[in-house]
């Protein structure tokens, strides 16, 4: 299927809403195949803009979603609106939904260990028809082929790698020639907010696209990676100027 994709400085966002992306998921799982998905937010495409690197993980990606509402408001500035925001952790929740629906399995990969038994204990209380098939912490020696060999055995379905970006995307991309099938997603801090270690913004401030103000309040450590935003809405500013005097 060839879907629509939206570019923002070189980086293809797929034009869906998040029902049809769980849709088209849903279909590539019907199929056996493989495909790896790369949610994509504000400060990942300033580094793809700077390094290609990142450029390329992101090109080489089968989907790029826009993470955030920074990514869907560029697009409509830009004159080519994205419907919607498609984010990792609640992408990850949806394709949880269809894995229980669908008695689909998974494997997850990534966080340190007492974190993710915590994620797998939500998972196997909210979700209980999702087969957990393995799952390993993520602090490992990256030359072990232990976890991709385990993979490959138990043939998931879905591939949840938490190991930030771009860690999880390099070992996805690093690995990915040696899989035949499952839908291989990195989801970040994904495993701290479902072990509840991390809370997410109540809903008001999602509803008010002020979850970013939240996790900074949350974790002012974060300040430092939030440069990326101002930069961000700079850059699309000055190219729809540039656009509009050419
Ligand atoms: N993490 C990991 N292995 C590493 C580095 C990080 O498993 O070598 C985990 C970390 O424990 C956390 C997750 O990756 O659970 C997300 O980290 P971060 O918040 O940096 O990622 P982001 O949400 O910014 O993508």
């Amino acid at each position: 299927m060839d879907l629509k994709k939206v570019m923002i400085f070189g980086v293809p966002f797929l034009h869906i809403t998040m029902d049809q992306f769980v849709e088209t998921i849903n279909e590539h799982v019907e199929k056996n195949e493989k495909i790896q998905i790369i949610t994509a937010n504000p400060e990942i495409v300033m580094k793809a803009k700077e390094d290609s690197y990142y450029k390329d993980l992101l090109i080489k990606a089968t989907y790029v979603t826009p993470d955030g509402i920074g990514i869907v408001k560029a697009s409509e500035i830009l004159g080519d609106p994205l419907p919607e925001r498609v984010a990792g952790y609640d992408t990850m929740i949806r394709f949880l939904e269809l894995a229980n629906k669908h008695n689909y399995s998974i494997y997850l990969l990534g966080a340190m260990e007492e974190i993710l038994k915590g994620a797998i204990h939500t998972i196997e209380t909210q979700y209980p028809n999702v087969k957990i098939v393995g799952s390993h912490n993520g602090y490992f020696d990256w030359n072990d082929p232990s976890i991709p060999n385990e993979i490959i055995k138990r043939q998931p379905d879905f591939i949840f790698v938490a190991l930030g970006m771009p860690r999880q995307e390099k070992w996805i991309s690093y690995h990915f020639h040696k899989f035949d099938k499952g839908i291989f997603m990195g989801v970040g801090g994904s495993f701290d907010v479902l072990s509840g270690t991390i809370k997410r913004a109540p809903l008001v401030w999602q509803k008010l696209n002020l979850e970013w103000l939240y996790r900074l309040m949350k974790q002012p450590s974060r300040a430092k990676r939030m440069v990326a935003l101002p930069k961000f809405a700079y850059e699309v500013i000055r190219e729809k100027v540039t656009r509009k005097n050419e």
